[in-house]
């Protein structure tokens, strides 16, 4: 029997629940969720390193928020992926913007979007959660908060960045090339010992986007979204897609309705679909976790990856299951 189910059988209300300080919801999930298989980690795209160090801090009992801010931050650090972080692609004004937000099991989120100068946006994202009443912070106002909670200004166009934008400006084509150019967003759920499921998605966002720019990772319902009694899911691809169906958002929904995470991932894939007759022209995928640790995912096109990690098991990486060539 799930909390949910619990909590409706033996008619306790969220006001009784908050004005019963005695009970916890922790014991409950624990011995609810005995047999499922945690901790997990799963993030979008073959980013192993970035789900090893998330899966090594999940083993050694840290929670699944401090997990999923680390295992990101393997790839805002890492220079080779021009689509997070330091070494991100340049709008084509050649700004190097990011987004980024992160969830935490108790439903808070934080999130940052047109950040500038910063390499870690997903630890400025938390910030937000944990130091303000806000949810989101933009631009120069992002980075002044961020500066005052003690995050060092950096450069983030590389030298490699930098000569790839001066060759696209001999072009100017603005045009997605599918798994290729522009998706390498990493989106990551993490559930810990506790049960316990938190979130976060970080980015720069599509390549040579028109300056200002902001898509679905930053979004909370879009790029990323979770319920701790439910589950989470993540996205990537094109963000405009993504939002206008605020598909993180519907996976949960769906999951809550008794899909599992492979099911609500297709059914979410399938609202684009429906909705966008050149969905040819773009990706969209998604990956899902559920309570149980039970994960999936869809995509348009096939292409796409994820890696996922188990306790006791080593990394791997997966194909997603696709709609289209
Ligand atoms: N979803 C991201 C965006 O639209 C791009 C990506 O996933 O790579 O900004």
């Amino acid at each position: 029997m799930k909390r949910r189910n619990f909590i409706i059988k033996t008619g306790i209300t969220g006001a009784a629940l908050s004005a019963t300080p005695s009970i916890s919801s922790k014991p409950i999930l624990k011995e609810l969720h005995m047999n499922y298989k945690y901790p997990v980690a799963v993030a979008t795209w073959n980013f192993q390193n970035a789900t090893k160090m998330a899966g090594s801090m999940l083993e050694k009992g840290a929670t699944a928020l401090d997990s999923v801010e680390k295992g990101v931050m393997v790839e805002e650090a890492n220079l080779k992926n021009i689509t997070v972080g330091d070494g991100g692609a340049p709008d084509r004004d050649g700004n190097v913007t990011l987004d980024a937000c992160i969830m935490s099991p108790d439903g808070n989120a934080g999130s940052v979007v047109y950040l500038k100068e910063i390499a870690h946006p997903v630890s400025v994202a938390r910030k937000v959660m944990e130091e303000t009443p806000h949810v989101m912070l933009a631009g120069e106002g992002a980075l002044q908060f961020a500066i005052q909670q003690g995050f060092k200004k950096k450069n983030l166009l590389t030298e490699e960045s930098e000569k790839a934008w001066q060759e696209w400006l001999e072009h100017k084509e603005y045009k997605p090339i599918i798994n290729i150019e522009n998706h390498d967003t990493i989106g990551m759920l993490c559930l810990d010992d506790n049960g316990d499921i938190s979130g976060a998605c970080t980015t720069s966002g599509l390549s040579y986007k028109i300056n200002g720019r902001v898509g679905d990772s930053p979004i909370i319902g879009a790029g990323l979204f979770l319920d701790n009694e439910i589950g989470g899911a993540v996205g990537t691809g094109m963000g405009e897609a993504i939002m206008k169906s605020v598909g993180s958002f519907l996976i949960v929904e769906l999951m809550r309705q008794g899909k599992s995470p492979q099911e609500a991932c297709e059914e979410a894939v399938m609202r684009t679909v429906k909705a966008a007759p050149n969905y040819k022209d773009f990706q969209v995928a998604y990956v899902a976790l559920n309570k149980e640790g039970e994960i999936g995912s869809y995509c348009i096109h096939k292409g796409f990856s994820y890696a996922k990690f188990y306790r006791g098991e080593s990394t791997d990486n997966l194909s997603a299951s696709y709609l289209d060539e």
